[in-house]
């Protein structure tokens, strides 16, 4: 029988994403590429899925009660993911954000009544009001008030363990050998990456960092060293966090701002998917490696976000002049 999709609650439309073959974008690649489109998550990003498995998981242990305060700091899209769960389930919302977090995004958290607090990233890190120290201080000041901590909680690479890992399994039968996406808790390649590890060790994971991010060279060396601006949104971190699990991951491919935010804008002219940044770096991490993967194995790469939270910089062209990408 058709699937009529008809649901009791938006947050049951959470998860399930399409998977679709890209042809135009990966043109000349021997082997067959798959992306999960993330964007078609309701609050229009990956990060809807461990919102509600935070939120219910703490409700499940006793760690949220009804009328209680949610605070969290965010790319922009766990605040949203969460700010559906708080408006679904009575909670409050505090969502702490960099200040380079795209108009789009704050506006529209604004449009979902979430109080947003704008953290300078040029403070030091080890300054009190960083992006890193000031929502656990927070934590304590504020009573009645849940910190998630997307960053060092691995209940948010549970989610995708539980969730997006067993879905692309099953969406290509067992049948992937390499899976490519974007680390930035590390939640996704962390949860994903361990399950399809599991089913299949010989699964090759691809972490897609950013230049100016810890990761890679902690990966590469067991040195973290030390960290550079960057403008990519929802990629790499500054810092070592709890989240990010190395053990499941086979290679990592560090992108720049501007070969990601180009990516992103040939993925919409080419293949008509209107999608963020970190989905541009994924497709260039891929052009990278490609020379590397067998002909005929079957990839599939995760596309986190959309376009339109970023309409007005990677898109415009003006933004991306001034920023000397175009
Ligand atoms: N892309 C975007 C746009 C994101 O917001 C995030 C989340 N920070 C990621 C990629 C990376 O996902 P994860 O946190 O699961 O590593």
């Amino acid at each position: 029988m058709r699937d009529k999709r008809v649901y009791d609650s938006i947050l049951d439309v959470i998860g399930n994403t399409p998977l679709v073959r890209l042809h135009r974008i990966t043109a000349g690649m021997p082997f067959p590429v798959w992306a999960k489109l993330e964007f078609l998550n309701p609050m229009g990003s990956s990060k809807d899925r461990i919102a509600k498995y935070l939120v219910e998981q703490a409700e499940r242990t006793g760690r949220l009660h009804p009328g209680d305060c949610i605070l969290e700091n965010s790319s922009g899209n766990t605040a949203m993911g969460l700010a559906l769960m708080a408006i679904q389930k009575g909670y409050r919302l505090k969502a702490v954000v960099r200040d380079r977090t795209s108009k789009e995004k704050l506006d529209q958290l604004s449009a979902l009544g979430v109080d947003v607090v704008k953290v300078d990233t040029s403070l030091p890190p080890e300054h009190p009001d960083s992006y890193n120290n000031i929502t656990p201080r927070l934590a304590r000041e504020i009573p009645d008030c849940y910190f998630p901590d997307q960053h060092n909680n691995r209940e948010n690479n549970q989610s995708h363990y539980l969730g997006t890992g067993p879905e692309l399994w099953d969406q290509l039968d067992g049948q992937i050998d390499v899976f490519v996406a974007g680390m930035g808790t590390g939640g996704t390649v962390g949860g994903v990456g361990r399950f399809l590890k599991e089913r299949n060790p010989d699964v090759k994971i691809v972490a897609v960092d950013v230049v100016g991010s810890v990761f890679t060279r902690f990966f590469r060396t067991g040195e973290p060293g030390q960290a550079a601006p960057y403008l990519l949104e929802g990629l790499g971190d500054e810092f070592l966090i709890g989240t990010a699990d190395f053990s499941v991951i086979d290679d990592m491919v560090q992108v720049t701002d501007r070969d990601a935010f180009l990516a992103a804008r040939e993925l919409a002219r080419t293949e008509g998917l209107l999608v963020g940044g970190s989905s541009g770096a994924v497709i260039h991490a891929l052009r990278t490696i490609a020379p590397s993967i067998p002909e005929g194995a079957r990839v599939a790469v995760l596309f986190p976000d959309s376009a339109s939270r970023y309409l007005s910089t990677i898109f415009n062209d003006d933004w991306m002049r001034e920023k000397g990408m175009l």
